[in-house]
């Protein structure tokens, strides 16, 4: 792929970390620990520990998310951006646009998922 071309996905991939980046602050007092004194009965106490194990979960995804994201933004830096791992062939733009850390083409991917 293009190197020019690679480059049209870095603001994209930026934003969306910055995206991330919002998001993560903004819940975590969501997740920090629930003082006994806070809740006043059993039940909202419950139901503070269950939105805490749902914000738990969503931060784990996003910073799976990050991951995978500051990986594609090496694979930028070093040229590979865009070609599949597995079969070395441009992974289609319209791909790439609708998950940007795609690091195989959908032909590799519905290969290896029937391994
Ligand atoms: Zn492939």
């Amino acid at each position: 792929m293009d190197k020019q071309v690679q480059e049209t996905f870095r603001p994209r991939i930026e934003a969306r970390l910055a995206e991330i980046a919002a998001t993560l602050a903004s819940t975590k007092e969501d997740t920090e620990a629930i003082a006994p004194d806070v809740a006043i009965g059993r039940l909202s106490r419950l139901d503070s520990m269950q939105m805490q194990q749902m914000a738990l979960g969503m931060q784990s995804r996003m910073r799976e998310e990050v991951k995978q994201l500051k990986e594609a933004l090496r694979r930028i830096d070093f040229g590979r951006y865009g070609t599949c791992d597995l079969c070395r062939q441009d992974i289609p733009m319209e791909r790439l646009e609708f998950q940007p850390d795609a690091t195989v083409c959908v032909a590799c991917l519905r290969r290896a998922s029937r391994r």
